[in-house]
């Protein structure tokens, strides 16, 4: 049994109360979390404040080599994340692999900041007057991370703050929070000095105390609607920069004239990967036209031919869901979508392919958009169906949603691929591309219900978004030389 603790000032720090945590391939008990609170928050964050007062003067060079040398050390780790991951998660070993390659794919563009901090500069925009800009690091920054990807969703945070100049104060969920220790560790051996990057675990008592915290600047959240919606009104009230980001309910609309068997393909990676559990998963497609009984029939054949089993057997092509409550709610809605009318097209409900929290692919036609199925996130792997008679139906359906995380078109007309891009009220599209996650030098962020806030995550809206911009008008009217001496110069 483990007991993971707290990780501030570059210490371990435990006691007080905890949380347990599970297998969710077997359910069984695998140990315990600390569960931060008033003391332990303030230790955090004036760790980080402390650690803030030398960091933020630390060069440009040093700082993007030490994320270089954590770049490295992730690469490593990667097994040792990926175990990590499924042991608390659930999710299948490659999937584990894929989001840590993803969240490095951050670190890769932290180690190009000094670039990413590169300022403007006017010569003579007055006689003998010169201006210029510059961003600075903002201070003791959190980030509040979800349960679905351990790694990644942090990595879209702390490489980019830290690189900035910032510390940071990272809680991870209280459902996985072992990856983050490791991480804390490679930091330390990356040459991160202590107190720059801590762990703060906790629920969401801990996470409300570390928002309120007065040493903290800006806050980064990721997890459900209600959630992103309530830290962003008690950030902000408090004075702080923040971004929310929120759930999801992702749509493919799919046209007569795509590519049936690939959209299918496509489709299923994206609505059963991870067992539903992605904020990018697509859960609902929008069957164009014709394409509806076709499309219908693929979509089934592959969702039967998806393996259930757990994340470490590398058979499995899905795990189970997080938890016994996941499960329940997930299976609840397919209940009650059925006695409500909709067709069980693939019933997942019986495979349980061991004692864990394990539900199969679901597959439901005929919807009815007033469902909870179909208003509601759920998180799983259900996938519902709708249809609708054209391209503008199917853009009207989507821009009713009330979220805009992420949207796909399937098709093989750049003219209707065009349009829907631009209609679309969602912050990332994919045209013939189910997940479109955009790489790490691009930023991250849905619309509506979707983020609260005005800057994305990661790339160069991240940059933005932990810094702060102060332009500089200068007079010199007696030039001075500057001598040094005759070695090659190099960044110190
Ligand atoms: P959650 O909202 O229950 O918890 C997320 C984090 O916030 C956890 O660390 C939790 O301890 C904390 N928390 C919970 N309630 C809080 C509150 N009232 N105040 C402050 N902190 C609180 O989410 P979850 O179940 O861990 O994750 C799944 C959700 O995250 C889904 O809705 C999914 O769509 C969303 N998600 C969104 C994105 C995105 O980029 N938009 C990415 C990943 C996950």
């Amino acid at each position: 049994m483990s007991l993971i603790q707290h990780r501030i000032g570059g210490a371990e720090v435990g006691g007080g109360a905890t949380a347990p945590l599970h297998d969710p391939a077997t359910g069984e008990r695998t140990g315990e979390v600390v569960l931060g609170r008033a003391a332990d928050v303030d230790a955090a964050a004036r760790a980080a404040a402390r650690a803030f007062e030398t960091w933020q003067d630390v060069s440009q060079a040093r700082r993007a080599r030490i994320m270089f040398a954590f770049r490295d050390l992730l690469e490593r780790h990667e097994d040792d994340l990926a175990r990590l991951i499924t042991a608390e998660h659930g999710k299948v070993l490659d999937d584990a692999r894929g989001e840590i390659v993803r969240g490095r794919e951050v670190v890769e563009f932290a180690c190009g900041i000094p670039s990413a901090l590169k300022g403007e500069y006017s010569d003579q925009v007055s006689s003998g007057v010169d201006a210029y800009s510059f961003r600075q690091p903002l201070g003791v920054c959190a980030g509040i991370v979800p349960f679905n990807f351990p790694v990644m969703v942090p990595l879209w945070m702390h490489p980019i703050a830290i690189a900035c100049g910032n510390t940071f104060v990272l809680k991870p969920s209280e459902r996985v929070p072992s990856a983050s220790a490791l991480i804390a560790d490679l930091y330390a051996e990356a040459g991160l000095p202590d107190g720059v990057f801590n762990v703060l675990n906790g629920d969401r008592e801990t996470a409300g105390a570390l928002i309120r915290h007065p040493d903290v600047a800006a806050v980064s959240f990721v997890g459900s609607t209600p959630a992103a919606r309530h830290v962003h009104e008690t950030a902000t009230a408090a004075g702080k920069r923040v971004q929310a980001l929120g759930g999801a309910k992702n749509h493919a609309v799919v046209l007569p004239d795509a590519d049936l068997d690939h959209a299918a393909d496509q489709i299923t990676s994206a609505a059963y990967g991870s067992a539903g559990q992605r904020c990018m998963a697509i859960s609902v497609v929008v069957a164009v036209g014709e394409s509806a009984d076709p499309l219908v029939a693929r979509l089934a054949d592959r969702a039967r031919a998806v393996t259930v089993g757990p994340g470490t057997d590398p058979g499995s092509d899905m795990g189970p869901l997080i938890s016994a409550d996941a499960l329940r709610r997930v299976t609840g809605h397919v209940d009650a979508a059925a006695a409500a009318g909709a067709k069980i097209v693939v019933d997942g409900r019986g495979r349980r392919p061991g004692p864990g929290h394990f539900l199969g692919p679901c597959l439901l036609d005929d919807v009815a958009t007033d469902l909870p199925a179909y208003t509601e996130e759920i998180f799983g792997p259900v996938l519902l169906v709708l249809r609708a008679a054209d391209l503008d139906e199917a853009i009207a359906l989507v821009n009713a949603n009330p979220y805009g995380n992420g949207t796909a078109i399937f098709t093989s007309s750049g003219e209707a691929a065009r349009r829907y891009q631009r209609a679309v009220h969602v912050g990332m599209v994919g045209v013939n591309v189910p997940i479109p996650v955009p790489m790490a030098f691009y930023s991250f962020g849905g619309w509506k219900a979707s983020l609260f806030g005005d800057t994305h995550v990661h790339g160069p809206e991240g940059v933005r978004f932990y810094t702060r911009a102060k332009a500089v008008t200068t007079r010199w009217p007696e030039p001075r030389t500057a001598s040094g001496g005759l070695a090659f110069p190099t960044a110190t």
